[in-house]
């Protein structure tokens, strides 16, 4: 069976999952406006409002103020954004690390599963996917995979299969089909055309975006602290629910008020922290808050949530339909970091590219807890950027905040050792 758009239980079985869900209570909200607050008084932008107002105005997921179009809510960076753009939809990415999320989302997930998994679930209590029409889970690891069986009682799920090999020789024809076949659900879907323009014009909004990213990214590499780290991933994660033109619009902005400040600040004196790792999501910043207070600025990162989702534009050699689609299974699969896929060389690469490239002091790997794949691949790194004489760290976490002193005292001794 084609697993791809596949009914994943009976409909008798589903009757049933249906009402006893039906029967659990709907729970509010959490409440993200204190620590909006808080970041914002941190910032030394003005700009920064539209992005800490969209993440407070979307918390709810109830209103996303994007009229008469349909909102297609997606997992992960390997769904092609510019698909769901081509086809009238709005894309709006999904992955949560909410605490309250995580720990409503034990009522279907066991407590002892990934934080990531478990607050995606619990959002669904919050009433967050009301206003989706579809939801776009792709195969990561196998926590999303069975993620996509798990909300399909709630909402039409589309799983979008691919071999877990990020080689691009091997794989390129496979990706493209799979990029191929989601165009044509969307196309009959939303009775759209998504042909060779669509699909041009949308890529030009999403590099449109990439561009003015990688302005901010270097300007922060070169001046720390004038965006500093809770602004970035609070600018990160409001993209997972804006539409790409109005965020860039925005960023543009605050990419301006970012460089005058740049000519008048003082040096930055603290160390420059690469960030790799599990992703950070606005409110999750304990990692965040802790490097802060140590007087430490996260210069740069890898974090899919933020560099991993914007940095790398879709490169079209060939402009017809099926060489954009190819075009986007390089930027979305080939050259992911993620570590579900085989291919850790390309992570290890740009590593040791970007830190050498910002001159940084050292590397955090931050691993969600009970996420195996990124724990699994902290091996390899610890050796060989020790072998390349790249200070290195790696924190094993969650969403709550017990931890958080024993953080800070592995954290003040690293950077001891960097002195
Ligand atoms: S690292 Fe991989 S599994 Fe995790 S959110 Fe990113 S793309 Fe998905
Ligand atoms: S890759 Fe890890 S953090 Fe991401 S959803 Fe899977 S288990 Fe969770």
């Amino acid at each position: 069976m084609d697993r791809d758009n596949a009914r994943y239980m009976k409909d008798e079985y589903l009757k049933i999952i249906k009402t006893y869900l039906g029967q659990l209570q709907t729970a509010h909200t959490p409440d993200i406006s204190p620590a909006i607050q808080r970041y914002t008084q941190n910032s030394n932008l003005k700009s920064l409002s539209f992005f800490y107002d969209t993440l407070l105005k979307r918390s709810t997921f109830l209103d996303y103020g994007i009229p008469k179009k349909p909102i297609v809510g997606y997992f992960c960076n390997l769904v092609p954004e510019e698909v769901i753009y081509a086809a009238g939809a709005v894309g709006v990415r999904l992955c949560s690390s909410d605490d309250v999320c995580a720990r409503l989302g034990e009522e279907i997930i066991p407590g002892d599963f990934c934080s990531m998994i478990k607050s995606s679930c619990g959002a669904l209590f919050t009433r967050r996917y009301d206003n989706l029409d579809l939801v776009v889970v792709p195969a990561a690891c196998d926590g999303k995979l069975k993620l996509a069986e798990v909300l399909s009682p709630f909402k039409e799920v589309y799983f979008l299969d691919f071999p877990r090999d990020s080689d691009y020789l091997k794989n390129a024809e496979i990706w493209t089909q799979k990029y191929s076949q989601f165009a044509e659900f969307l196309r009959k879907r939303y009775n759209a055309r998504v042909n060779r323009e669509d699909l041009l014009n949308a890529c030009k909004l999403t590099n449109k975006r990439t561009d003015i990213f990688r302005k901010i990214y270097s300007l922060r590499a070169s001046h720390p602290g004038i965006i500093n780290a809770f602004d970035y991933f609070a600018i990160a994660s409001a993209s997972f629910v804006c539409e790409a033109n109005i965020w860039s619009a925005y960023a543009e902005k605050l990419y301006k008020e970012a460089q005058y400040l740049a000519g008048n600040k003082p040096d930055f004196k603290g160390k420059k922290i690469l960030l790799a790792g599990s992703s950070i999501i606005f409110p999750n910043y304990k990692i965040l808050d802790i490097l802060n207070e140590l007087g430490c600025d996260i210069s740069a990162d890898t974090t899919c949530s933020a560099y991993g989702r914007m940095y790398d534009p879709v490169e079209i050699d060939e402009d017809t339909q099926d060489g954009i689609l190819r075009a986007l299974s390089l930027k979305y699969i080939a050259a992911s970091m993620c570590p579900c896929f085989l291919g850790i060389d390309k992570l290890i690469d740009r590593i040791v590219e970007i830190f050498r490239e910002h001159s940084l002091n050292g590397i955090i790997y931050h691993n969600l807890r009970l996420c195996q794949v990124f724990e699994m691949q902290s091996f390899a790194l610890r050796h060989i950027l020790k072998d390349k004489g790249l200070p290195f760290l790696f924190i094993k976490t969650d969403l709550s905040k017990e931890d958080t002193g024993q953080i800070k005292t592995r954290i003040e001794a690293f950077l001891e050792m960097m002195r």
